[in-house]
């Protein structure tokens, strides 16, 4: 870290007078190479990754509230691995090997923990299933293990396994999934950004694009016009909205996803479990608050607030896998917007406007993505071509029917 003990020390006894900001807030300059739209967790990493591996200035992010106000600081912070598809699991498994590097790249304290994921089985079919996605993750480098009942206990011990509604039959575990600090994540994408020169701007709401003969030539916002030279969006939950503004309309749909979180336990939960027969999903954050989700709200919404259906439903899952956590009392929920993609999978594309790229569709699971989606995305608007890892998530699949049908839904591994 760059602040040392003694450091801390000195700046509680003398009033926090030294602290400086972690980045500038410069004046937008009339023009840029590269403009990303959104100041969340893939437009800060984007910006870092164009500047810091592949040479590239002259960057700019613009963010229409503050840096990380959006999902990148509402999600429940799960990052993992395992996924089934061959579009998929190469790119989530390098997201993973950057998550382990992350805080010596950035010299950020992004409180990576690798906690480990368990996806709990309740039928034979269902062991199947994850057997094979096990063996699926272990043939692209990711590390899987299946563990029978008595194993899982050993590790899980309060699940309900007596009586239960839905019986436990054990587990696949992921040991190198876990958590990461989400905002944490964000601070650190953004100084190591505004080091290498790139203008983060906030407070600067792209209202429409500018374009030339079918090419984009910048983008209007609440501060001016800014010119670019390419322009690469990654507004999550927004991403319709301004893609519509480029007259172009996306596979897409917005729906709200709340997330929950308890009073400070001790120490209970070890890593992140997910429920197989509903949904519901937890973990414990450190300050030991418990940190859980289910489904999203069935209907469309730009709202960032949920509503009592999915709570019931949450808790009804959350009693039915770990009844012990009717004792515990409930301290904030919250909601962000989701931009659920058809096939449940993302977009990292030019798009038909030349000049103008869209990352988009991380439906619940863009958190786990963030270094790997900005690594991406920063080779495709430097290079002109997709990241090796990258190469299925194409804008036009939908309309050739290349689907990567993956989606979180249901009781399968892939959810959050
Ligand atoms: P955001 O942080 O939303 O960034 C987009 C930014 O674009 C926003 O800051 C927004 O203000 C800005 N913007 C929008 N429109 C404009 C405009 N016109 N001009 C300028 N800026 C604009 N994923 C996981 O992998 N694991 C999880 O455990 C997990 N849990 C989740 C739980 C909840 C409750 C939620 C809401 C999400 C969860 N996710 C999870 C999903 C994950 O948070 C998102 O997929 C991911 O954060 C989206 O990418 P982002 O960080 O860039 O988005």
């Amino acid at each position: 870290m760059r602040f040392s003990g003694l450091r801390l020390l000195k700046e509680a006894v003398t009033g926090h007078k030294g602290w400086q900001p972690l980045w500038r807030d410069p004046e937008s300059q009339e023009a840029y190479d590269f403009v990303i739209v959104g100041g969340g967790g893939h437009g800060l990493a984007t910006a870092y990754y164009l500047a810091s591996h592949f040479g590239k200035s002259r960057i700019a992010v613009l963010e229409k509230g503050w840096l990380g106000s959006g999902n990148i600081g509402r999600n429940t912070t799960i990052i993992r691995s395992n996924y089934l598809l061959p579009g998929n699991q190469p790119f989530y498994e390098f997201s993973m090997k950057l998550w382990e590097g992350l805080e010596q790249e950035l010299n950020f304290n992004a409180m990576v923990s690798q906690r480990g994921i368990l996806n709990i089985i309740h039928t034979d079919a269902q062991r199947d299933a994850y057997r094979r996605r096990g063996n699926a993750m272990r043939l692209s480098g990711a590390d899987a293990q299946l563990l029978n009942r008595d194993e899982l206990r050993e590790m899980a011990p309060f699940l309900n396994y007596e009586h239960a509604r839905f019986p436990i039959k054990g587990a696949l575990l992921q040991a190198r999934a876990g958590t990461a600090r989400h905002d944490g994540v964000a601070w650190g994408y953004a100084r190591g950004a505004d080091s290498h020169g790139v203008d983060l701007i906030q407070n600067c709401e792209v209202t429409g694009f500018r374009m030339e003969g079918g090419r984009v030539t910048g983008v209007e916002t609440t501060r001016g016009v800014i010119g670019a030279g390419k322009v690469g969006v990654a507004v999550a939950g927004s991403s319709s909205r301004v893609m519509a503004m480029a007259g172009l309309r996306l596979p897409i749909e917005s729906h709200v996803l709340q997330a929950f979180v308890s009073e400070g336990l001790k120490p209970t939960i070890p890593g992140v479990i997910t429920f197989g027969a509903g949904h519901f999903y937890i973990s414990q954050s450190d300050k030991g608050g418990l940190v859980f989700g289910g489904d999203i709200d069935g209907y469309n919404s730009y709202a960032q607030r949920g509503n009592l259906p999915v709570v019931e439903d949450v808790a009804e899952g959350a009693m039915a896998l770990m009844p012990m956590i009717g004792r515990a009392r409930l301290l904030r929920s919250w909601g962000g917007i989701m931009d659920m993609s058809i096939d449940g999978s993302p977009i990292i594309d030019r798009t038909p406007v030349d000049g103008l790229y869209l990352n988009a569709g991380w439906c619940y699971g863009g958190f786990k993505a963030t270094p790997a989606s900005g690594f991406a995305f920063a080779h495709l608007l430097a290079t002109g071509e997709p990241h090796d890892v990258a190469t299925a998530y194409r804008l036009d699949r939908f309309a050739r029917g290349h689907l990567i049908d993956e989606r979180g839904a249901g009781a399968q591994p892939n959810l959050h």
